[in-house]
């Protein structure tokens, strides 16, 4: 998609793409990070824009909690992971004073915040910009839909875990996407099975096949499944590069 002749920050974004789970707790932002890992290390420029505006863990999640963003002629200069500009992130967590600091924000002000998200983050040339969203569907998305719909969004990338009750929740989440005309990309079944860090076996904890099973019912693309990886969790935890920091890790090549 070429947005060349647009004016605006997001006008040298090439693809736009959100990441929407029903639920919370299901691993949508660490999926979003590693999404975005992966396609960093595929040579991709790639920027995230969070807009779990009560739950930002994207800067935690690599290891920026500690930074915040300035302003320029362009607006607000992201903040960027790595000396060579290719990972760029957007958070309301870098403009917050304190990390413990509660968001308690009625819609009209968390829509007008993710207005000026979309506007004013001088984002530069990018391949793709992931949107981590917060689970359900709320007031975040339909700003954040209705704000980047001149830019056409690639479409979203649903984020489930295998259990029924979450997969119950993407249902109302396609349905949402159906509503207002956001294409889905496909869906991911996070957690699928505990990979053992001693034997490397994969066990069936939370069930498997959730997802798989309701990508068909619903006729959308199943993308695949992650397992539930113990060292997944310490990268996340430790901001560290899952991929530089596990590459002999099976859980890599799903991901990737
Ligand atoms: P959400 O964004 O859906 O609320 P998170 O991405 O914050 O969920 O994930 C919740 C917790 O689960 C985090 O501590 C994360 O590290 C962990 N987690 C998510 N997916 C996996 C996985 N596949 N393997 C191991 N830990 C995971």
């Amino acid at each position: 998609m070429d947005h060349s002749g647009e004016k605006g920050n997001l006008s040298q974004v090439q693809h736009v793409v959100l990441v929407l789970s029903g639920k919370g707790g299901v691993g949508k932002s660490t999926l979003t990070t590693e999404l975005a890992l992966a396609l960093r290390h595929a040579g991709k420029t790639v920027g995230i824009l969070d807009v779990d505006l009560c739950g930002p863990s994207i800067p935690r999640m690599l290891g920026a909690d500690q930074q915040v963003v300035h302003q320029c002629d362009a607006g607000w200069v992201p903040v960027y992971t790595d000396t060579q500009k290719s990972l760029a992130l957007m958070s309301i967590g870098f403009l917050l004073e304190s990390p413990d600091e509660a968001v308690v924000w009625r819609g009209p002000k968390k829509t007008a915040l993710i207005g000026q998200f979309v506007s004013d983050v001088a984002w530069g040339e990018l391949d793709f910009l992931l949107v981590d969203t917060p689970p359900g569907t709320s007031d975040e998305h339909l700003a954040v839909v209705e704000n980047l719909r001149k830019h056409k969004v690639d479409g979203a990338i649903l984020v489930t875990t295998p259990q029924a009750v979450s997969t119950g929740d993407v249902r109302r989440e396609i349905t949402f996407c159906k509503k207002i005309g956001l294409r889905i990309l496909g869906i991911v079944e996070n957690m699928s099975g505990f990979v053992c860090p001693h034997c490397s076996e994969c066990s069936n904890i939370f069930s498997k096949g959730g997802g798989e099973e309701l990508a068909k019912l619903t006729g959308s693309p199943f993308l695949g499944c992650v397992p539930l990886d113990p060292q997944l969790t310490a990268s996340i935890e430790e901001g560290k590069d899952f991929m530089q920091a596990f590459p002999e890790s099976s859980t890599f090549s799903s991901i990737n």
